[in-house]
């Protein structure tokens, strides 16, 4: 029976591990759904952060120093934006702006986000699919002292630094699944969480009606990597947002925000001795290297993962 595998993800953490499942299975078998919550319009153009990591990765173009954006992208529009009286906290380098002018026209002619998504994979030479969460906007509000932030607010500009004490994924209650995330969960063998943020990246994707539901019924094996390590984020505010949010860092959160939506947690080997906290949940929890610095990890990682997954 050919596998059909569902893989849930974010930015960073989740285009790692998607380049390593991509590397094992053939396109039919892989669909990865991206969240679209931290979506943002700059200088009048539609930039889908997470959607465009995962692309840049999948395509062989990541920034592997920053993790995110295109390798030896220049920055000669953004100075020239600036210089117009334009704000420039969220950077953009000339090549990545390409990509958010050729979506944002397509989208202006009426295309939906999933086909153009799957219009720019192409274009990149992408053979597996990419669908945003949904064709509908969600966008991902944190509450802050400051006042509500968008989420490129809170997390570019104001380099998180700002407690968040609540979360809003605006526009959740009335979106729908995109039909090519719909249709890859019907007929899906597996689930996979990335290694993704809990809050921001599997969060909005959660928060989608009727979505916990047909996880929760979901009747193959559902497989979760867990971004947090050693009670922190390999990077980014995962931990810091969990600790404002008065949980406790670490892999029990991770399982206690999946309960009764995984079955098994891979958990990072340094995080052996946490296993109960995750079994707790209802989940078993496997320990591996999950740490992925280099294309080895990432395959190796997804080759264990799809091992759980069969
Ligand atoms: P973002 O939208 O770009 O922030 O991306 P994600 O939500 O996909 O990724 C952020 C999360 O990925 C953070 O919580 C990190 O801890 C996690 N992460 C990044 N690299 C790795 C890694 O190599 N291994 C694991 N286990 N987690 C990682």
């Amino acid at each position: 029976m050919t596998r059909r595998i569902v893989y849930l993800a974010g930015g960073v953490g989740g285009s790692k591990l998607a380049v390593g499942l991509a590397s094992l299975l053939s396109p039919d078998e892989l669909t990865i759904v991206v969240n679209t919550g931290d979506d943002e319009e700059f200088h009048g153009l539609h930039v889908s952060p997470d959607v465009d990591t995962v692309m840049y990765a999948l395509a062989g173009l990541t920034n592997e120093v920053s993790g995110w954006g295109v390798t030896g992208d220049t920055f000669s529009g953004l100075s020239m934006l600036e210089r117009l009286g334009a704000p420039t906290w969220f950077n953009l380098g000339d090549k990545d702006l390409a990509t958010h002018i050729r979506r944002t026209q397509l989208l202006r002619q009426g295309w939906s986000l999933s086909k153009v998504t799957n219009e720019l994979s192409q274009q990149l030479g992408i053979k597996h699919r990419i669908v945003p969460m949904s064709d509908d906007s969600v966008r991902t509000v944190i509450h802050t002292p400051e006042g509500p932030l968008s989420f490129q607010d809170y997390f570019v500009r104001r380099r998180c630094e700002p407690s968040a004490a609540a979360i809003d994924f605006t526009g959740a209650d009335t979106a729908q699944p995109s039909a090519g995330f719909s249709e890859a969960l019907q007929e899906a063998t597996a689930v996979i969480y990335g290694p993704s943020n809990p809050i921001v990246s599997i969060g909005p994707i959660l928060a989608l009606p009727g979505l916990r539901e047909r996880l929760q019924a979901f009747s193959g094996p559902r497989i979760a990597v867990s971004p947090i390590v050693g009670g922190e984020a390999v990077r980014g505010p995962a931990a810091k947002m969990l600790r404002e949010l008065g949980e406790e860092p670490g892999v029990g959160a991770i399982a206690r925000r999946l309960a009764g939506l995984c079955d098994i947690l891979v958990i990072d080997e340094t995080d052996r001795d946490a296993a109960s906290e995750v079994e707790r949940w209802g989940m078993k929890a496997v320990a591996e290297q999950t740490i992925m610095t280099n294309i080895e990890d990432r395959i190796s990682l997804a080759g264990r993962v799809l091992e759980l997954a069969s």
